[in-house]
């Protein structure tokens, strides 16, 4: 009894002390360049290109800028939102839960990719997303005029749109949860300009926010080409030529993944501090 007593409280005082087994494939990197824009056409923002081109003309659906990050209309100018307090909660055991509702649109096969999106979260951070269970703050997940989401935890339903019409890719469904976990574009980083050029003369009239820099906080990890979250170098281009050069290595590939890469993830495990306890 005494013994046992001792035990529990042990196991009481420690959390769990997670190690990550970060399940990523390197495959982007040995690439070649892939200077072809029709090599460009899986890349996350050819997909969200694509896909939004009528973005936020639904009737219901929030005003849309930077390619798909939605904004409350009277917020646009808002600070970046992690110093706003919008990450989701750690719960006692060290997880972060974000509850999540998926809309009765989608198909199975559509919703079952959606659901191994999000179960890629939880082997390898310690956010974990569950179904709706009367909590106040969800990310409601529904199919609208394209892929866009809002940055961080906004407070009581927010929408993730993930369109039927090109949306539903694991990659396309791992970055937009990035925005709502509080994460921006990579490209838009505060460090970006000693890693990428922007061409601006190149970019689609109307679409040089996507390129706007942020006064992001980089956690001390290092800029990365391979994020989920960096577009590809023709991303938003009006004439096929490169909007994103990487420099000084012009012939870097950027931009061409297709899960979240080992920073990605090391990045959330340091937003969310998912190695210490409480
Ligand atoms: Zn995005």
């Amino acid at each position: 009894m005494h013994l046992r007593l001792q035990i529990a409280l042990l196991v009481g005082t420690f959390c769990s002390v997670q190690s990550f087994v970060i399940k990523t494939s390197n495959k982007s990197s040995a690439d070649n360049a892939g200077d072809l824009v029709k090599d460009e056409d899986f890349s996350v923002s050819s997909l969200l290109e694509r896909a939004n081109i009528n973005v936020g003309k639904g009737r219901s659906d929030p005003l849309v800028m930077f390619g798909d990050i939605a904004v409350d209309p009277e917020l646009k100018n808002a600070d970046p939102c992690t110093a706003r307090g919008c990450l989701w909660p750690r719960a006692t055991d060290g997880k972060v839960y974000v509850p999540f509702r998926i809309s009765n649109q989608y198909s199975a096969r559509e919703r079952n990719t959606i659901m191994q999106a999000l179960a890629s979260f939880a082997s390898s951070t310690c956010i974990r997303f569950i179904p709706l269970d009367r909590q106040r703050d969800f990310v409601n997940i529904q199919s609208r005029s394209g892929c866009f989401s809002f940055v961080g935890r906004r407070g009581r339903a927010q929408v993730v749109s993930l369109s039927r019409q090109g949306c539903v890719f694991n990659s396309v469904i791992q970055h937009e949860l990035l925005h709502a976990l509080g994460f921006n574009h990579e490209q838009q980083r505060s460090d970006r300009d000693s890693n990428v050029r922007i061409l601006l003369e190149n970019v689609e009239p109307g679409q040089e926010s996507n390129f706007r820099k942020i006064q992001t906080i980089n956690l001390g990890t290092p800029y990365d080409y391979n994020s989920v979250m960096h577009y590809g170098r023709f991303a938003f281009s009006r004439n096929r030529q490169p909007t994103i050069l990487p420099i000084p290595d012009n012939n870097a590939v950027i931009g061409r993944a297709t899960q979240m890469s080992t920073q990605d993830i090391s990045r959330i495990n340091l937003l969310y501090r998912c190695s210490e306890c409480r």
